[in-house]
């Protein structure tokens, strides 16, 4: 008896210390201008409250000079941080605040990028090999190829023309392209988001890329009748990015299919594994689950 009190006492005390202690890994949200289209504010709150709502993260905030302001004293401790995640669309950063970023990604650090940021920074060479693609800032076939999958395979579609486009929103399915990596593992095959924009036409250099997941764009709502890349694994260096095409606005933030595979790549990306179990409200192939 008195054995079994202990080792429940013991098993308390270890529980009571896990819960207390801070969380072990540090993120860094990264915002301050997006384009017009999109809601930076109201996003930025639940990117953060998700994170973290999994106990995982302790988060910061950066939120840059406005558009047209000073950028110069713009300078983020990326080094101090085990994931930065992205909802900044805006003017250039300073030079040295991109090497900073390029060295602290390539050095091993993670990057979330996040829906409309895949947009941002058009011209620069290092951002765009680690988006893997993006859209609208004038991209088009000198930003890359398209990324398509047709019969099994990613297809690099070299296909002059402009890159970046969406229908309007619909519900859509996400097909799980690569059910081995961390970040699917045990999802189900197919699972259902919310009405969302469903990114199409995104080009890039699309360099050690793999496509996690990914959503058939259908022309009767303005798509491309092609299977398009939605969640997306990249490595730089010996960085780890995820990159996630959902989420246009808070409302969509809303979606399990998004929360729960914001959550689960934001891991990855930190630590390159994934510790977290799949929710029990995950969605089926057949209709979405949103949260209040
Ligand atoms: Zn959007």
């Amino acid at each position: 008896m008195q054995r079994s009190c202990f080792a429940v006492l013991a098993a308390c005390g270890i529980l009571v210390s896990t819960t207390s202690a801070a969380p072990p890994l540090k993120a860094l949200l990264v915002d301050g201008q997006m384009n017009r289209s999109h809601d930076m504010q109201a996003t930025s709150v639940l990117l953060k409250q998700q994170l973290a709502q999994t106990g995982l993260f302790a988060v910061d905030h950066a939120r840059s000079p406005a558009k047209g302001q000073d950028m110069g004293r713009f300078r983020p401790d990326f080094a101090a941080y085990h994931v930065v995640v992205l909802n900044y669309d805006g003017d250039e950063w300073p030079e040295a605040t991109k090497r900073a970023f390029v060295d602290y990604v390539g050095g091993g650090g993670g990057v979330v990028v996040y829906h409309s940021a895949d947009n941002a920074f058009p011209n620069w060479r290092e951002f765009n090999e680690m988006i893997a693609v993006g859209g609208w800032g004038g991209r088009d076939e000198k930003a890359g190829p398209y990324v398509r999958w047709r019969e099994g395979n990613v297809v690099l579609d070299a296909t002059p023309g402009p890159g970046g486009g969406h229908g309007p929103q619909h519900e859509f399915p996400l097909v799980v392209r690569e059910p081995n990596h961390p970040v699917t593992r045990g999802l189900p095959p197919v699972f259902m988001h919310s009405a969302d924009e469903l990114y199409n036409r995104l080009r890039g250099p699309a360099l050690n890329l793999t496509v996690l997941a990914t959503a058939y764009s259908p022309p009767d709502k303005k798509g491309t009748g092609e299977h398009e890349p939605m969640l997306m694994a990249i490595r730089f260096g010996r960085g780890r990015i995820f990159h996630t095409a959902l989420g246009h606005g808070p409302q969509q933030l809303k979606s399990v299919a998004f929360i729960a595979t914001y959550q689960r790549g934001a891991e990855w990306a930190a630590t390159g594994e994934v510790s977290q179990k799949v929710p029990a409200d995950f969605p089926a192939a057949d209709h979405p689950n949103v949260r209040p």
